[in-house]
């Protein structure tokens, strides 16, 4: 029987290690962390051997085949063991796309993943299609695969997890752009994340499609490189240079795969970027044969992804937007630029390098006030305060929050966008968020209260 060891039990290894039993291979897990109670459950529920708090070579080497948390770098000494003992390391996704048939959907970019995947899912189900929701967000796809398999696969794909990424095949593939992003991970060289992100094109068949954003700065350069057999189809802001689709002010017009056209007023996503995530939405929806009642619906009726310009209240005429996902420079940029009345915004907390040149010229022009929210606000100071706008320098969300009450003049916008991972105050963007939100709402009650005769 060959053995299969899976490094990392979160989602993915779990599910990984789910699907293998299943397909008659002996199991290992192994976890350098701890491993979460309910998949200590799952695993100890179907009888699959774990480790946890270490990797023990003698049980990990002996592998056939080794499945790897797409957590985990590639420096990480048990890979470099595996790899120097000449043990096949793969995905999840990979290893999942062996034992299904069904037609999968992919959507990678540094920016708008989550948002384009869980937008395509409502237009499947909007449809009425059998389909699953998985890579980065939901259940594994392996999971899936062993145990609820659907017809059509909707899948997040982060670079990690096409680095280890062979024989998969997408019969969709989206590319929404490709800008600097955990370049730790990659040497610190561009050019390898780019090749990573470029990987969704592999396998495709002239039966596939290939969706990318025509605009972005290495895509159309990069694609040159390939000899791909796939049905290429770029999409632009503006129509022209042979694009398929483009959001040209008042209408949201495909060309191809399918002619499709409604007015942009109808979609319920706001920004210029999540026109882009339409765009690439739609035409995935139509290169599966998605009909037009069907895209015209699901596009006016999708209510957007939590933590990604969240709308949550508007209190004393002041409305408060939740961007805590804008990790990166790149993110609060589309968020800003979106932005229809002044700005107070929070910015700060685990910076990974950033460059704030290149929003300053938005902060200059939308912004009322800037609140500076972490550890170390040192960078935001040195860099922002020149400007000569109100600031305000806080260390917790109430704090955070409070100033922004205090900043905000009626028909403001209190953006949180604020550049930074969130591990320096918060246990992740999705903590950040949430504090956020129920320090808003908390003040939205006490309000009405107020108000109350
Ligand atoms: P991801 O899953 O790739 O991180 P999300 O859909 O979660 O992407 O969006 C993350 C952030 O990126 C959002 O807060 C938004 O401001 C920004 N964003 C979304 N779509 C795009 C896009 N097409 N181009 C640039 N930025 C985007």
């Amino acid at each position: 029987m060959s053995r299969i060891v899976i490094l990392g039990a979160a989602e993915s290894g779990v599910g990984a290690a789910i699907l293998a039993q299943k397909e008659g291979f002996e199991v290992f897990v192994s976890d350098m962390g701890r491993i979460k109670p309910e998949y200590k459950a799952q695993l100890d529920a179907r009888g699959i051997t774990w480790e946890e708090g270490r990797h023990t070579e003698a049980l990990i080497l002996n592998a056939d085949e080794a499945i790897k948390s797409p957590g985990i770098p590639e420096t990480a000494p048990m890979v470099a063991a595996l790899r120097r003992k000449g043990v096949p390391v793969i995905s999840e996704i990979e290893f999942a796309g062996r034992y299904t048939d069904a037609r999968m959907i992919c959507i990678t970019g540094s920016n708008g993943k989550t948002t384009t995947t869980s937008l395509i899912y409502h237009l499947c189900r909007t449809a009425g299609l059998d389909v699953g929701l998985a890579g980065n967000i939901g259940h594994s796809l392996a999971l899936q695969v062993a145990e609820t398999p659907h017809e059509n696969y909707v899948i997040e794909l982060s670079s990690f997890q096409l680095d280890d990424m062979f024989d998969f095949r997408a019969n969709v593939a989206v590319l929404l752009n490709i800008t600097p992003d955990h370049l730790d991970r990659y040497d610190y060289k561009m050019q390898n994340y780019v090749d990573a992100k470029m990987r969704i094109l592999r396998n495709q068949t002239a039966a596939d499609t290939f969706i990318y954003w025509a605009d972005d700065d290495h895509i159309g350069r990069e694609l040159a490189k390939y000899d791909t057999a796939s049905r290429i189809l770029p999409f632009a802001d503006v129509p022209g240079r042979g694009v398929a689709a483009y959001a040209d002010g008042a209408d949201f017009v495909l060309e191809q795969p399918a002619p499709f056209r409604m007015p942009c007023a109808e979609l319920s996503l706001r920004g210029k970027h999540n026109l882009r995530n339409e765009l690439a939405a739609a035409m995935a929806a139509k290169a599966i044969g998605l009909p037009d009642d069907v895209l015209r619906q699901g596009l006016s009726s999708f209510p957007g992804v939590e933590h990604r310009l969240e709308r949550v209240a508007t209190v004393g005429g002041v409305t408060y937007v939740n961007d805590s996902k804008a990790t990166n420079v790149d993110a609060c940029y589309y968020a800003l630029e979106a932005m229809t009345t002044p700005v107070v915004l929070i910015l700060g907390g685990k910076d990974k390098g950033n460059d704030y040149n290149e929003i300053r010229p938005l902060v200059e022009q939308k912004c009322r006030a800037l609140v500076y929210l972490g550890v170390d606000n040192k960078k935001l100071h040195d860099f922002f305060d020149g400007i000569g706008l109100p600031v305000a320098d806080t260390h917790s969300m109430a704090d955070c929050v409070a100033a922004c009450r205090r900043l905000a003049h009626e028909g403001d916008t209190v953006l949180l966008s604020p550049c930074c991972a969130s591990f320096d105050l918060f246990r992740n963007m999705e903590d950040r968020g949430c504090q956020f939100k129920s320090l808003v709402h908390g003040m939205e009650t006490s309000y009405s209260q107020h108000m109350q005769p």
